[in-house]
């Protein structure tokens, strides 16, 4: 399932074929992958069709593709400001892949939903929507500003979603403050997306495992420099997998063009149970947590009773 580094990886890429381009056709091949349009499959075609595609955007895992709004179309600065102003948002559900394609190449199989796009630099390329599991979708939503500063436009199906830890953004003080606040457990607060986006459950049992809390220590009796340590191995390991170009488990999983040139990072805790802990040796373990598991050692992330 990608997450993070994997939707970044594939939105740095589509971003030279698609910023600038003009949608020339659009094809819906299976209208289950229009799951979050609200609107029939002729309307999803003909607003999408002549609209000319800003550079991608992405927060957490959600992507979208802004379109200049009809009116500033030829306008010197094109202002995605422009009241009505809309995008093309990608969910990628469990498998959804969004591929690039010569104009002429074979379809893949799995392929829903395909937008013929013509570059002014680039020339004619397809952008193929392949999803074997249909959870994924396209849709047009429209933009809106987001309720805190820095102020951008982001779909209002996305607007739900906090920040993610990458986002120039993000405000660590109000984050760190808010955690104290939940009731929670610290796991289910890093995957809570209205606390903090972006944080999938590979990379929380990493971070939690290189800030070495256990994954049901309670927010509020996690100290503030427990917390801002935790806050940073989230970046350290985010970090490191975009620069690696995302972490892949699922074989479903490819990259922009198609690739599946996914290297499997050395992982310390997900997916070890068994393997030594690299930091002191002992067993990581794997709990079942909210339908999915949890990977830690037992030693060096104890759960703390707070005095
Ligand atoms: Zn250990």
């Amino acid at each position: 399932m990608p997450e993070l580094p994997e939707v970044e990886v594939v939105r740095a890429g589509l971003a030279p074929a698609v910023d600038g381009a003009t949608v020339t056709a659009v094809e819906v091949l299976d209208e289950r992958s229009l799951r979050r349009h609200r609107g029939p499959a002729e309307d999803f075609v003909e607003r999408l069709r002549g609209a000319r595609l800003r550079e991608p955007s992405r927060r957490g895992k959600f992507l979208w593709v802004p379109l200049v709004p009809r009116g500033a179309l030829g306008a010197e600065a094109p202002g995605a400001e422009a009241p009505g102003a809309e995008a093309l948002v990608v969910h990628l559900g469990m498998s959804g892949q969004v591929l690039l394609r010569a104009a002429d190449a074979p379809r893949d199989r799995l392929t829903r939903i395909v937008l013929d796009l013509a570059h002014p630099v680039h020339g004619p390329v397809r952008l193929d929507f392949v999803d074997q599991r249909i959870f994924g979708s396209m849709a047009l939503d429209a933009l809106v500003p987001t309720p805190d500063e820095p102020a951008e436009l982001i779909p209002s199906q996305v607007a739900h979603i906090a920040r993610d830890p990458i986002d120039p953004g993000f405000d660590d003080g109000r984050f760190l403050a808010a955690l104290r606040r939940r009731d929670t457990t610290i796991k289910r607060a890093l995957l809570d997306q209205t606390l903090v986006s972006g944080i999938g459950n590979i990379y929380a049992d990493e971070a939690l495992w290189a800030a070495r809390i256990h994954y049901d220590q309670p927010t509020r009796t996690l100290s503030r420099p427990r917390a801002a340590t935790l806050l940073a191995e989230v970046r350290h390991v985010l970090g490191r997998a975009l620069a690696e170009g995302g972490t892949s488990f699922d074989a479903l999983y490819v990259n922009v063009n198609g690739a599946s040139g996914y290297f499997s990072h050395s992982l310390n805790a997900y997916g070890q149970a068994g393997r030594p802990c690299p930091r002191c040796g002992r067993p990581i373990v794997r709990e079942q947590f909210m339908n999915r598991g949890s990977h830690f050692c037992r030693f060096c992330q104890r759960l703390r009773t707070p005095r």
